[in-house]
């Protein structure tokens, strides 16, 4: 039988009746069999996590302060999802051990990894699933870092003699049995783990959106959804801030081949975003699969006359970067001049030693700008389609866009444009316009 590991986030579980559409997608495909939870997220804008409501009780226990009424307020989120499904859950006994812990002596990751704990509890009480405790099978190394090969040794045994479990997402813990948590949004790296322990066929993400938007919604309202990306896509359209999955997720699902669906638990009928190396048969596949873009870089421009015979002008010039610690993020050159874009976050502050260290090397002209916004027009199909590069100068310029720089990556996955801060929503919009499929 096909295994698929589904995860759900934590709008998709803030409530009783968010636990009943859950219930429903289970039940319309049986090899939906290992359910990995977040745990309860907003009910509506301005609502609490749970996550930063068990953070609260950590600070206030850790500062020697009352924290009964912050952790009633987390008691009464599962008193109500156990009330709306009509469950008997024990919630006191499952709570009461926290309420010690706290008094004990907190620990940060303990606290934070309970939302999850006890939303696995709850939901394999009204399932009738196994609850497997991730703090048994997913295992940290004493540095913090995973340690995948016990993992996959622990939770693929595991899982390969249940039939149907839950397994709380975000956390796990070192050998001497101390939890520690993945970074905000992890419960998506606990489903590619367990996909990839069980080999899966497929994970399944359900969140609050139909898969992964063609561009910003902020800048182009209701975009369309991109219906398949391949991961070297996605790799370049989340560095330039697009997110829809934890980065650290797609790691574990790629290097064993499971696809990733991303899905709408209010939208079961949509068919999502699948995350692959290849397109399924049949897919129509545009030139160009995103856009995505960022603000907030500023560039370094060298000139200097015959530099293109200097041996070893731009190793030094990029080392004088990384002396101080600023990595660069592209690096146009022409015959006698080179640009070094830079965020202007890591740069600013070292903005006057560098620019000291680079007049060593003569410089003709040394010259910052500041305020560029870097846009990624991204797909794999520009390998194939003659003229995109024309399309995006001439989108771009049509919409009264002054292009600063423009940077290919040799791959031809993406074509990279640089301009001004105060163009960038305008080129997108112009973007958009010419590529959405
Ligand atoms: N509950 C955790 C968080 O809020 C982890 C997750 O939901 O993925 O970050």
């Amino acid at each position: 039988m096909n295994t698929i590991v589904v995860k759900f986030g934590g709008s998709s579980l803030a409530s009783a009746a968010q636990f009943r559409k859950v219930g429903d997608i289970l039940r319309a495909d049986p090899a939906r069999r290992f359910l990995v939870v977040s745990a309860p997220g907003k009910r509506y804008d301005g609502d609490t996590k749970v996550t930063d409501m068990l953070y609260r009780c950590y600070d206030l226990a850790a500062a020697g302060e009352d924290f009964s009424s912050a952790l009633e307020a987390v008691r009464a989120r599962y008193g109500e999802i156990a009330e709306g499904l009509g469950i008997r859950f024990d919630l006191e006994s499952a709570l009461a051990p926290i309420a010690e812990h706290l008094r004990k002596g907190p620990q940060r990751d303990y606290m934070a990894s309970r939302g999850e704990y006890l939303n696995a509890r709850l939901m394999a009480a009204w399932l009738g699933w196994t609850f497997l405790d991730s703090a048994e099978y997913i295992r940290f190394r004493a540095d913090g870092v995973l340690d995948p090969e016990t993992t996959y040794a622990l939770l693929g045994e595991v899982m390969a003699k249940t039939e149907k479990a839950v397994i709380p997402g975000f956390y796990g813990a070192d050998a001497s049995g101390r939890v520690v948590t993945f970074s905000r949004g992890g419960s998506d790296v606990t489903g590619a783990i367990a996909a990839r322990a069980s080999k899966a066929d497929l994970y399944e993400n359900w969140t609050d959106v139909s898969g992964m938007l063609f561009t910003d919604p902020r800048i182009v309202p209701n975009p369309s959804y991109i219906p398949f990306i391949n991961y070297r896509e996605l790799r370049e359209l989340s560095y330039m801030g697009a997110s829809v999955l934890h980065e650290d997720a797609v790691f574990p699902a790629r290097r064993a081949g499971i696809p990733i669906n991303i899905r709408n638990t209010n939208r079961p009928e949509d068919p999502g975003t699948l995350i692959a190396a290849e397109a399924p048969a049949g897919t129509v596949i545009g030139p160009v699969t995103g856009i995505a873009g960022r603000k907030g870089f500023d560039t370094v421009l060298v000139e200097k006359s015959m530099m293109n015979s200097e041996i070893g002008f731009a190793a030094r010039l990029l080392d004088t970067f990384a002396a101080h610690g600023v990595p660069f993020e592209h690096c146009p050159t022409g015959i006698d001049t080179m640009s070094v874009v830079v965020s202007a976050d890591a740069f600013r502050p070292h903005r006057e030693e560098i620019l000291a260290a680079l007049e060593a090397l003569k410089p003709d002209n040394l010259k910052v700008e500041e305020g560029l916004a870097m846009i990624a027009v991204v797909g794999c199909g520009m390998v194939e389609n003659k003229g995109i590069a024309a399309r995006i100068l001439g989108a771009v310029t049509a919409a009264g866009v002054n292009i600063r720089m423009i940077d290919q990556g040799s791959s031809e996955l993406n074509i990279i444009i640089g301009v001004r801060e105060e163009d960038y929503e305008t080129a997108i919009r112009g973007l958009y316009k010419e590529f959405h499929q």
